[in-house]
């Protein structure tokens, strides 16, 4: 069996680096709220996340978003990559909850990575006859895109490095960081 990761009672401990700080996430979801409420206004409007890492996400933004909404929950999981890399096969663990017919949907996303996993999403939601669907991702890694997709909103462009906090985790824990932080390498190196 794999050794577990060894990790610092105190999480904020294992951080290398802060990447995005609390207050530029917190800055910059308040600003696409108000792009997609002037942009959508007027407008069946349905947020979609993806559980888990776009929990927090999705909170923050639906609430700075001003126009009316509907909210539903997606839940995927990449298998037969690691924890660091996605293999681009997607499971869906859990589906809508209800119809997106005819309605106007925002995919919210936590990280575009290759983009492997919201191809498949946007195939599949397609399928569903949605008015439109366009994309919102809070974190953008250019660097190890796959495929080409277009997306609408972006929070931040980063590097090529595994991160950590907002959602995202790294072995199912440092989801509850508040920052965007990369880990350091005595933690991988335990894993
Ligand atoms: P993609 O299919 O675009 O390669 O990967 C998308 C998913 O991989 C994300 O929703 C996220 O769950 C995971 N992922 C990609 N990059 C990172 C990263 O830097 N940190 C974490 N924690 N997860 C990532």
């Amino acid at each position: 069996m794999a050794a577990l990761p060894e990790r610092h009672p105190n999480l904020f401990e294992d951080v290398a680096e802060v990447l995005v700080t609390e207050e530029q996430v917190r800055a910059k979801v308040a600003e696409l709220g108000q792009r997609i409420s002037a942009d959508y206004a007027g407008r069946p409007l349905t947020l979609v996340s993806v559980l888990k890492g776009s929990l927090p996400f999705m909170a923050d933004l639906m609430r700075a978003v001003t126009i009316p909404l509907q909210i539903d929950l997606m839940e995927v999981s990449s298998y037969g990559g690691t924890a660091t890399d996605s293999s681009g096969l997607v499971r869906i663990l859990k589906d809508l909850s209800a119809s997106i017919e005819g309605k106007d949907v925002l995919i919210v996303e936590d990280i575009i990575d290759t983009g492997l996993t919201l191809n498949y999403l946007l195939r599949y939601l397609r399928g569903k006859n949605p008015r439109s669907i366009r994309i919102c991702a809070l974190l953008d890694k250019p660097a190890r895109r796959l495929v080409d997709l277009q997306i609408d909103y972006v929070g931040f462009t980063i590097p090529d490095r595994f991160v950590v906090g907002y959602g995202l985790d790294y072995g199912e824990v440092y989801r509850n960081l508040p920052f965007i932080g990369v880990l350091k390498p005595e933690v991988y190196s335990h894993a």
